[in-house]
């Protein structure tokens, strides 16, 4: 067993969030782990781009409200302590809301191959980022 050294704070690129996010790289396994773990602290209003991740992502809300959007154009919120899972593949974005900061887990996999992780798409669009929202399961 070891104390992992805390990682520095990262700035999320402009070309992959609007918006102000910084992230920290909790864990991110060596071979043969292809686990990855990540927290993302939101600033109101920020959130990815379209996005999708190889083998799903799995997103644990750990403070305010996050926003979670798909193509079929519900935005589903969800609040500290709850969980939303993607299927791998799933065109998704998630981010904080209009008014206050959000902050939740990210957990995913590589898949040992040649495929990205994660494949970056657009910028959601504000109308996009203001559909209309879902709490429901
Ligand atoms: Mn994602």
């Amino acid at each position: 067993m070891k104390l992992l050294d805390p990682q520095p704070s990262t700035k999320a690129p402009a070309e992959l969030f609007t918006g102000d996010a910084w992230w920290n790289v909790i864990y991110a396994g060596e071979q043969p782990s292809r686990a990855r773990l990540n927290i993302v602290r939101f600033a109101p209003g920020a959130r990815t781009h379209w996005h999708s991740h190889v083998l799903g992502q799995t997103l644990h809300v750990v403070a305010g409200t996050a926003l979670i959007g798909t193509r079929d154009g519900v935005v589903i919120e969800t609040h500290a302590g709850e969980t939303v899972t993607c299927p791998p593949h799933e065109e998704h974005w998630h981010g904080a809301t209009p008014e206050q900061f959000m902050e939740h887990l990210a957990l995913w996999e590589t898949d040992g191959g040649d495929d990205p992780e994660t494949t970056w798409l657009e910028p959601v669009t504000d109308e996009q980022y203001g559909g209309a929202r879902s709490n429901s399961r």
